[in-house]
Parts: structure tokens; sequence; C-alpha cells
């Protein structure tokens, strides 16, 4: 092994986390979110441990081909449908539900000749007031009627902008009035839900739920307090080791620009990670590091990071860890320290934090 950094994967935690979405949404389907390689867990990882899901949902074909190469039987979803016309073939080929969010894909398809023999599932998505993706309300009743008669199976769907918000607008309320009056009439089964909804938000959960960021134990407001009764468990832990320590004097810095100043004579842990490996640049001192076995009784603690984190190292303040040597473990986030936290201490939310894990660091699946 060469540098002592590692993530690993662990797949019965993928496996709880679904459990509990099958639990919160007992009635519906599940399309588990793995846009982004499994948002950075590796879709390797992704199937074995979602494996009981009822569907993938991603953004790129390739990684539908990815799937049916690696046997995976069930649905996917192409969450923002196609990119080019000449994709309509490879995606029917590769059974995939496609979302509808444009005029143009409207017209591909409508132009499409489906010789498969078996019936495609279109996703049309309304922009109920998130104005990102999707038809407004009367050209989505257009929309609907169009691709219905060009024989389509067709479903309903939105996106919502604030589930994981109260005083935001849109409010969910007002997204899902705009979405029931849009689809009055239009009978098919409806996908309206993320995480954010199926924690906090029931009325919305439907025929299929759309969970990303719960499977992966992170929470979808940015704060872990907000997950931490729901029963979710860390999948991605990022570890490595202390390769150096310095002894400080009173007034002396650490790192580049000097950010932290030892407020006394003291020890400083240098620790193989850092932004090049994903782990974000903007962490404030005092984001927290888990450190194996380092207190004075030899049981694990939290030491603060002291000084600016730069490309390859960063420095953690030992003063609260005695016994912490040069090979001892510590964990940047996980089971130990919520990508929450670190993130909150790094103006961003967990999400970018999992999705960003670089590629040089290495994976292993548990
Ligand atoms: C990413 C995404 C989701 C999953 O959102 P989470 O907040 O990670 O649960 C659901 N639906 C759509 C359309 C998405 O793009």
């Amino acid at each position: 092994m060469n540098r002592p950094i590692l993530a690993s994967i662990d797949v019965n935690a993928f496996s709880h986390n679904l459990s509990r979405v099958r639990d919160l949404a007992p009635e519906s389907k599940i399309w588990s979110v793995i846009k982004a390689k499994g948002y950075g867990h590796t879709l390797d990882a992704v199937l074995q441990g979602l494996e009981s899901t009822d569907g993938f949902a991603i953004l790129d074909i390739t990684d539908a081909q990815w799937l049916r190469d690696h046997a995976w039987g069930g649905r996917i979803l192409l969450l923002e449908g196609l990119f080019h016309q000449n994709e309509v073939d490879l995606a029917v080929k590769l059974r995939c539900d496609l979302v509808i969010h444009n005029e143009k894909q409207l017209e591909w398809l409508e132009a499409y000749q489906n010789r498969s023999g078996h019936e495609i599932n279109i996703f049309l998505k309304l922009n109920s007031g998130m104005n990102r993706l999707g038809f407004r309300s009367e050209p989505y009743r257009l929309a609907f009627h169009r691709l219905h008669a060009a024989g389509y199976h067709m479903h309903h769907m939105t996106h919502f902008a604030n589930a994981d918000q109260v005083e935001r607008s849109p409010s969910v309320g007002e997204q899902m009035d705009c979405f029931d009056r849009a689809i009055a009439g239009l009978s098919a089964p409806i996908s309206l839900a993320n995480s954010a909804a199926i924690l906090w938000h029931r009325q919305t959960l439907g025929d299929w739920v759309r969970p990303g960021i719960m499977l992966y134990g992170v929470s979808p407001t940015g704060a872990y307090a907000d997950i931490v009764r729901s029963d979710l468990q860390a999948v991605m832990t990022l570890r490595s080791e202390v390769i150096d320590i310095q002894e400080l004097k009173k007034g002396e810095h650490v790192g580049y620009g000097g950010r932290f100043e030892a407020p006394e004579d003291m020890r400083v842990g240098i620790v193989a990670c850092g932004y090049a490996d994903g782990y974000p640049r903007q962490a404030a001192d005092g984001t927290p590091v888990w450190v194996d076995a380092a207190g004075a009784d030899g049981t694990a603690v939290i030491c603060p990071i002291a000084g600016q984190v730069s490309m390859d190292m960063l420095t953690i303040d030992l003063r609260g860890a005695p016994s912490a040597k040069v090979g001892t473990v510590v964990e940047l986030w996980g089971k130990e320290v919520p990508v929450d936290d670190v993130a909150q201490m790094s103006g961003t939310i967990g999400y970018e934090l999992i999705c960003a894990l670089a590629p040089r660091v290495p994976v292993t699946i548990k």
C-alpha cells in the first residue's frame, strides 16, 4: 500500500438505509438515485448494497450500459432523459425509463418508431415551481396527451425545491397544489419525493419515491442533527493515518498562511489527507477529526483541524490526544464523524463532499 488513505464502503449500511426507505414508504416503489457514481460511492458498491431496490435512477446512459453489463435486470430511469436524438435506440435497447422535460425530447420520441416489442415508460416532468427542468402546467398537459397518443406508458413527475426547509418558497404544499392541478384527470403513476420529502412530507410519497442522499446516510438539510433519529447509517468512511508529529512552541504557526497559532507548547499531527483527496480546503480550524486510541486512556478522541488544509496533508491539534503517534489511524468522515459536520465547518453540504471524493483515493467495498 502506498499512502495510508482509504475510503471504505459498507454495503450492509446501504441495505440498512434502503430498508429504512421501505419502512417510510411501504406502498411506494423505490428509485435509488445513484447519479455521480452513486454519490461518489462507486457503482460496484451500489449494485452490491442496493440490489433489492426496484430501480436505479441515473444521468448517464453509459451507467445504464454498465448496469446491464453487470446483470442488473431491474428498472433504470434516466433522470434527465436523453441529451441527443441519436441515443433513443440505445436507451430503448437498454430498457431505460425516460424523463421527458422539454419539447425537443418530446419531438424525438414522437419521431421514434418503437420496434422493440416492449412498452417504453416515460416520466413526464412538471416544473411545479423549482424552475429548473420541466414543462409548466398547460404545455405539460399537452405533452402528456401527445406522448400518450404516441403509445408511451406515462408517469407524472416533479421535483421539490425545499423539502428540507419549511419556510422557503416554493413550499412543498405550493408545489403539490401546482402538481395536483396540472395532472387533474390524467391518470398515471406519480413520482415526487426525494430524501427530504420521504423523511418529512409523507403526503408526497406516491407510486415511486426517489431517495438519494439518505441511502448514503447523509442529511438532506446539511445538518446531521436532522437525521440523527432517522436510523440511517453512514456508508462511506474515509480514513488515513498520522504520518508525522511536530512539537510546537507557544506562538509558532502551522502550515500555509500560518492560520493556526499555538497558544501553548503543544503537539500537532500531520495526516495524509488533503484537498486533492476531496477533503475540503475550506475546513475551518475546529473541524472534527476522529483519532483512534489516542486519548490518555487509549480510547479514541476527536481532535480539531489546526491550520489550513493543503493538497496532500492536513494538520490536527493533538493536545487531547497524548497517545497519538506516527501510524495512528484517523477518520476524516464516516461512522465516527458525520460528513455533515465536516461539511458544515467548510461552508458546504455532505452531498458535495461524498461526490467529490478524489479518484486518487483507493476505495474498498466491504
Ligand atoms: C438527485 C435527485 C434526487 C435525489 O435527491 P436527494 O436529495 O439526494 O434524495 C431525486 N430526484 C431527482 C430528480 C434528482 O435529481
